[in-house]
């Protein structure tokens, strides 16, 4: 009785500190703490005057906006990403979502398996407006352009060839540009 008393402490332990490790991982890793994604979400919601929540959810286009208030960002981005950059890519996802770039059906085709950008839900002309409101946002919030654009330089280079939806994406430089605008224009 006395040593399975020992072993059900024992046990308990040994769980928490997997679950302290856990953390303690989990925070060398991302760049980006939860409280850091939380702040960078309030700042948006109150720059757009909307309330949308995200969620981190592997997609290969980094980030994704629903069209139902929510926007998905990959594990990846919160990983690897700086507050600027995750800034920047969320403030772009808020505009989709804002100006109501997403139709209703999206999320049915999504989650039914269909080719969504083969749809053209997306389109040039909406990813440079939600370019030039990530720029917008930035300077709004005081916060530096370039982690943003060196992130589009990256990301939006690398996949120019290989995404199916990037063929028929605004180049870097075009993006570059939008959002230098919207930076700008304050
Ligand atoms: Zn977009």
């Amino acid at each position: 009785m006395f040593f399975l008393k020992i072993k059900k402490k024992f046990i308990k332990y040994v769980i928490l500190l997997f679950l302290i490790l856990l953390n303690l991982i989990n925070y060398s890793y991302s760049k980006v703490t939860t409280e850091e994604l939380n702040d960078i979400v309030n700042k948006l919601n109150y720059l757009y005057g909307t309330y949308i929540t995200v969620q981190i959810y592997p997609t290969n286009l980094g980030a994704m906006a629903t069209g139902q208030k929510i926007v998905f960002i990959d594990p990846s981005f919160v990983e690897n990403e700086s507050y600027e950059a995750i800034f920047g890519v969320l403030a772009h996802e808020w505009a989709h979502e804002v100006l109501n770039h997403i139709p209703q059906v999206f999320m049915y085709q999504w989650m039914s398996g269909m080719n969504t950008y083969a749809t053209n839900v997306y389109n040039q002309q909406k990813e440079l407006e939600a370019d030039y409101y990530a720029g917008r946002a930035l300077k709004m919030a005081n916060l530096p352009l370039q982690p943003f654009l060196d992130l589009l330089i990256r990301f939006n280079s690398s996949m120019d060839f290989t995404h199916p939806y990037l063929r028929s994406h605004p180049s870097t430089p075009e993006r570059i540009n939008a959002a230098t605008m919207g930076y700008n224009s304050i």
